[in-house]
């Protein structure tokens, strides 16, 4: 009897049991689930560093909360389809739900994967559940895809009351009974020699309990006030939900509802709740322009930039790697990044225009870096946004817009408190020197004990010549149309 069979539910960065689309599927009539995560040696989008500390925490905890329902996390290393194959002989499981993926990869490695199934008699379904709308849902009038974001999230803002409400964790859930499992720790997820993960721990509780507490932190006390402090690095007042989003502990149609309820309750403005919402319009905008212009973590979206002369400066960019650049605001970033995980993002807007403007550098380069030392490292994300601040994107700001670090530094940390924490060989130099120590006084240094080229490097570049070089390289382009 077909409907004695078990299911399985295949996790992959969907790793939370409420709003899932794919379990509601699997536990529909009565079938018993078996909760399966594969540690595939190739997978489609192989995670950088970070993201698999994060993910090792993120499989503890959910097999603890799946332990405490009665059931089991079932992790098994190989390829999927081996995998799948192996445990569906084991228990005669004859269907597999998952989570739809959208990065061109995973999306041919999902259709590969649905053919395979089918050919071998097991239904193989897939669920929407990682965005609000699914990349196909929103086109221009002509049914065109949008290249630009303002049409995009107008576009979506008008559907936005037929999202439907986020599903309960299945009340009639029904899990399969043991089965042979792997030891997570086997799977060498975390770093051990250096320990450079230790900062982390401290600061971050992956799952979808900590996405959670996350979420109603932020709501109760830190989104008043967002519009205009999420600009502020060292003022906190962000949300630091997307290491949770990345890894599917929580969905953007749980945060809208949470968003909503919090307007209701006076927790959140009108103002700081649609420039929340719009925040996470550009996380949506990400996913549907790598969908429908898969080249973009390779290629410049606007042709005309390819060109570009970058520099091959491997000393600039370990600078730039280990916030020794000699420019506060971009060595507090660098190093905020590598201490915990993340960069604020004010700052990576900053960090990515002078590696690509004042270095010169490969805006690919910066990705790569990004998604090996982010938690919250997103194909799609990351890409868009490599691409955006070098200006090579349809909406980017105009390239001759080159970030001044200086100025940058002193409007949106006044007080110099998010330097001071990062760059803390700096803390003692008066307000008005931090973002260019360079240009303090002898005796404002010596009062402060700091040595420039000793204590702290000096400018690996100078700040008016990069800026005309990289506008000079840019003149050299056909930029016209
Ligand atoms: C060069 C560069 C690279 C980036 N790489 C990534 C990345 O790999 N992964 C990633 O999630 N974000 C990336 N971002 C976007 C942004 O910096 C982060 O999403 C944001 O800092 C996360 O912090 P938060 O959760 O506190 O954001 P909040 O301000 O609280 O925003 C809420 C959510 O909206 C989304 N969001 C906010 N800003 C953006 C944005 N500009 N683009 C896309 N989504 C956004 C995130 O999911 C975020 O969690 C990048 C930005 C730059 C400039």
């Amino acid at each position: 009897m077909s409907t004695s069979r078990p299911t399985i539910l295949l996790f992959r960065n969907d790793l939370r049991l409420s709003d899932h689309a794919a379990l509601t599927a699997a536990c529909a009539a009565g079938r018993s689930v078996i909760c399966l995560y594969v540690n595939d040696p190739h997978p489609a989008d192989p995670m950088g560093g970070a993201q698999r500390w994060w993910l090792h925490h993120a499989l503890s905890a959910m097999a603890a909360q799946i332990a405490q329902l009665g059931g089991q996390l079932v992790l098994r290393s190989g390829p999927t389809q081996t995998v799948l194959s192996q445990v569906i002989a084991e228990t005669g499981a004859d269907e597999v739900h998952w989570s739809r993926r959208y990065t061109p990869k995973a999306v041919a490695a999902d259709t590969d994967l649905k053919t395979q199934l089918k050919a071998q008699g097991i239904r193989a379904e897939s669920h929407a559940g990682r965005y609000l709308f699914e990349p196909w849902q929103v086109a221009t009038k002509s049914g065109t895809h949008f290249r630009v974001f303002t049409p995009f999230w107008r576009a979506c803002l008008a559907q936005l009351d037929q999202v439907s409400p986020a599903l309960p964790i299945p009340a009639d859930l029904k899990l399969y009974r043991q089965l042979p499992s792997e030891d997570l720790p086997d799977w060498g997820l975390l770093p051990t020699r250096p320990n450079w993960a230790a900062g982390f721990g401290p600061l971050w509780t992956p799952g979808e309990a900590g996405a959670f507490a996350r979420l109603g932190h932020f709501l109760s006390s830190r989104a008043h006030g967002y519009a205009e402090g999420r600009d502020f690095p060292a003022e906190a007042r962000v949300s630091y939900l997307s290491p949770h989003l990345q890894m599917g502990e929580v969905t953007p149609r749980q945060i809208l509802a949470s968003l909503r309820r919090a307007e209701a309750t006076g927790d959140i403005g009108e103002r700081d709740a649609t420039k929340f919402l719009a925040e996470l319009g550009w996380r949506e905008f990400a996913a549907y322009l790598l969908y429908h212009t898969p080249s973009l973590p390779d290629v410049e979206f606007q042709p005309k930039f390819a060109p570009f002369p970058w520099r091959d400066a491997p000393d600039d960019l370990i600078a730039w790697q280990h916030g020794q650049t000699g420019y506060p605001i971009v060595d507090a970033g660098m190093r905020e990044l590598w201490q915990t995980g993340t960069m604020h993002n004010r700052v990576r807007m900053i960090v990515a225009s002078f590696l690509t403007k004042h270095l010169r550098i490969d805006w690919r380069t910066g990705l790569v870096w990004f998604h090996d030392t982010l938690l919250d490292a997103d194909v799609a994300s990351n890409a868009a946004s490599w691409q955006w601040v070098a200006g090579c994107r349809a909406d980017a700001a105009p390239y001759f817009r080159i970030f001044n670090p200086i100025t940058q530094a002193a409007k949106f940390d006044p007080s110099g408190a998010y330097i001071r924490q990062w760059v803390p060989e700096l803390s003692a130099l008066p307000d008005r020197y931090l973002g260019a120590p360079w240009q303090a006084p002898e005796a404002a240094l010596h009062g402060a004990c700091v040595r420039l080229g000793a204590s702290y490097p000096h400018p690996i570049v100078d700040h008016a010549n990069a800026r005309s070089a990289a506008l000079d390289a840019f003149g050299g382009l056909s930029l016209k149309s």
